[in-house]
């Protein structure tokens, strides 16, 4: 049987700190656990786990949080 690996999607993530106001749906919306609150803005604490779902961006009700594929 074949293996074939698959390539490793890379995903940036860019926080606007201006907009954000650290309300935490974002947190509790990523299903890998790649987002936190550091003091009054959210943060990225594990990238390497994103998936590129795309809730965080799609439920911030500030649009201060966005994901890009590389
Ligand atoms: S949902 Fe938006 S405003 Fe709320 S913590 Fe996340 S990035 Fe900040
Ligand atoms: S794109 Fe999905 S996996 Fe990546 S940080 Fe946002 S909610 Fe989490």
């Amino acid at each position: 049987m074949a293996v074939v690996e698959k390539e490793k999607r890379i995903f940036r993530i860019e926080i606007d700190p201006r907009l954000c106001k650290a309300c935490v749906i974002c947190v509790d919306f990523c299903p890998t656990d790649v987002l936190m609150i550091n003091g009054n803005t959210v943060a990225v604490k594990n990238l390497d786990a994103c998936n590129g779902c795309q809730l965080c961006d799609n439920r911030c009700p500030d649009f201060a949080i966005q994901v890009f594929e590389e």
